[in-house]
Parts: C-alpha cells; sequence; structure tokens
C-alpha cells in the first residue's frame, strides 16, 4: 500500500479496551474507522430507492478468496447500474485487503469482507452527492450454520418467481433483495427452516437467496445457466474442480422434474462453499446420503484448494447454537 494513503494514516482510530482493540473496523469515507463511525446519510439512494451494489468474498484462514474475481463481478454490477467507481480496482483491492486484515484479528475468526457502492445522497434532494463505498466484515456464522452439514439443507419452491432477466439482470449483485426476501418469508410460512428455492418465469430452477444450486444425475452436474441467477465465484470454482475430476458439467434450464429425479443435490455460496441438500419440496434426492458421495468429493476438494477443512470448520461448532435463517453470502 502507497504511504500516506488514508489506511495507513488512520490505524489509532479503532476502539480499544484494556489495550485490546474490540470492535470491528469498516472502510468509509477514505478512512479506516470503527464500524459505529459508519453513519450514511439517510438520504443515501441506497436506503431510498435501492440503488446500489455490492459483493461479499470470505477469508480462509485469514487470506480472502478469489478477491479480483469479486471485485469484477462488482465492476459488472456497478458498470450496469451506470454508478461510477468511487475508487480504482487496486484501491479497493488493498482496502479490502487491509480491513479484512484487521478485522480477522479483531475475531479471531474468518470473516465476510463486502464491498458497497451507491451514488450517496443525490444533491437535488438535500444531500452531498458524494458516492458512498463502505468496505466491512462480519465474522462468518459457522455455528448458526453448522447443522446443514450434517443434515443437509431443505428447499422449497415459492410461489413468488426469480425476476427475470428482462426486468433486472440476476447476474448483477444490488442491494435490493426483495424478490428473495418476500420468497423467504412465504416459505417461513408454509415450511419452516425450509430455504427458498426460486422457480424463472419459465418454471425452471434457479437459486436462493445467497446460493446456486447444482444437481448430480450419475457422473453429470447440471446447474442453471446464468442468465437467470449470480454468476457464483464458488459455482464457477466448483466448475473448474469437477470438470477437472472427469464430471460433465451442464449449464442449462432445469424443471422440477428432473431435480425430483437427482442422485444427489447441493449448494454453493461464498460462506458455505459446497453444502448439501436434504431435500427439494419433500423430495429427497436418490443417494439418500448427506453429503452424497459426489458432493464429498466436491467439499475435500474445496477443502484441498483453499486449504483448510471448509466442512470441519462448521461441524467443529454444532450444536452450540439454535440454526440460522435462510439468508446466505
Ligand atoms: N446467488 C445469489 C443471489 C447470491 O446473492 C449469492 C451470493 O452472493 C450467490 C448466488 C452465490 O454466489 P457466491 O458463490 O459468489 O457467493
Amino acid at each position: 500500500m502507497a504511504s500516506g494513503s488514508p489506511l495507513m494514516d488512520n490505524r489509532r482510530l479503532v476502539s480499544e479496551s484494556n489495550g485490546v482493540q474490540t470492535e470491528r473496523v469498516a472502510y468509509f469515507r477514505g478512512k479506516i474507522v470503527p464500524e459505529s463511525q459508519v453513519l450514511i446519510s439517510f438520504r443515501d439512494s441506497s436506503a431510498i430507492h435501492g440503488e446500489g451494489v455490492y459483493d461479499t468474498a470470505r477469508t480462509f484462514d485469514g487470506r480472502i478468496f478469489k478477491l479480483g474475481e469479486h471485485l469484477d463481478r462488482l465492476w459488472r454490477s456497478m458498470r450496469y447500474l451506470r454508478i461510477e467507481p468511487p475508487v480504482s480496482f487496486q484501491e479497493l483491492e488493498e482496502i479490502s485487503n487491509e480491513v479484512a486484515r484487521r478485522n480477522v484479528a479483531i475475531c479471531n475468526q474468518d470473516v465476510w469482507v463486502t464491498q458497497r457502492v451507491s451514488p450517496g445522497a443525490p444533491r437535488e434532494f438535500g444531500g452531498d452527492g458524494i458516492p458512498t463505498l463502505i468496505v466491512e466484515c462480519l465474522p462468518l456464522p459457522f455455528a448458526m450454520r453448522s447443522q446443514y452439514f450434517k443434515t443437509g439443507i431443505s428447499m422449497q419452491t415459492p410461489s413468488v418467481r426469480r425476476t427475470p432477466p428482462w426486468a433486472l439482470s440476476p447476474q448483477a449483485k444490488t442491494v435490493n433483495y426483495l424478490n428473495f426476501i418476500v420468497a423467504g418469508r412465504e416459505i417461513a410460512a408454509i415450511r419452516p427452516g425450509a430455504w427458498p428455492i426460486l422457480l424463472d418465469e419459465h418454471g425452471n430452477l434457479t437459486e436462493g437467496g445467497g446460493a446456486n444450486i447444482f444437481l448430480v444425475h450419475d457422473k453429470t452436474l447440471s446447474t442453471p445457466r446464468t442468465q437467470y441467477v449470480l454468476p457464483g465465484i464458488t459455482r464457477s470454482t466448483v466448475i473448474e474442480l469437477a470438470i477437472s475430476r472427469d464430471f460433465t458439467v451442464v449449464e442449462r434450464d432445469i424443471g422440477m422434474f428432473e431435480a425430483i429425479q437427482a442422485d444427489e443435490i447441493f449448494l454453493t455460496a461464498t460462506s458455505l462453499c459446497v453444502c448439501p441438500v436434504s431435500d427439494i419440496n419433500g423430495h429427497t434426492p436418490a443417494s439418500n446420503q448427506i453429503p452424497g458421495p459426489v458432493t464429498g468429493q466436491l467439499q475435500h476438494a474445496f477443502s484441498a484448494l483453499v486449504g483448510i477443512d471448509v466442512v470441519g470448520q462448521y461441524l467443529d461448532l454444532i450444536g452450540t447454537v439454535p440454526p440460522t435463517p435462510p439468508f446466505t453470502g
């Protein structure tokens, strides 16, 4: 990082308690500050109209995984919304690494690392027109999600459909998740504990609120094509791992009939990596194992790639806290 950078100048701004730094820090308005000092205007365009984009990576053993790919996706989302990047790609890489480094030390565990961008509070609405850029971290909820690695996740299709690409492209990661939130509330009302898996306008599978889906039929993996889903960084990592292990991977439209015939089903997401699905609308995949053999193989391959046991990181904490509501990242 360049000397004289705001990151270097604000090392001491974090709160301290008996010399031990306790409050997480975030980047805001050119500085790294305690989270409690990140105060955006109530007229910020992201709060008023949901006009904003974000991306979320995570650390493995303290190091951010595929930060470049996450920032590429953030740049594509900004371009789609015609939001001018407030800093350069390289600056955001440096800021993200520094914010992650400090928060991993504070939390003493792996964290989500999120960049949030909005045009700020517009001048015509009384704001200062300065774009908002926040880089922040949260500890990954290993304990709350641990049971999913033992029992699998139940998936249920809501009546709400995934936003079609001709209305708003699912490939952009925007701050507006109402489509998933309304779907999630419907599922919570009819089948508590299940996670929503939204269908597209034609009745094909798309994705959950923070996860891509894969089906396994023999040695073939299928996953919905990216026109209808966020192109997950974990999704593409798993596609590469599967291909290198001689699986066939097909990106295609997948109807419920095919989902019901699957040997195995799993989700991919930054936090979960590769997580087994126990059923979809009550249909249990044919392998009837959690994880199924292919899912287990890919979990091992993922662990080898990132250098830590990604399933063990969850299972070590099983039973320590109640399970989490169904949103990932
Ligand atoms: N789909 C949606 C809508 C998401 O929000 C996410 C998470 O960001 C994913 C899929 C999974 O993407 P990734 O593997 O990059 O976390």
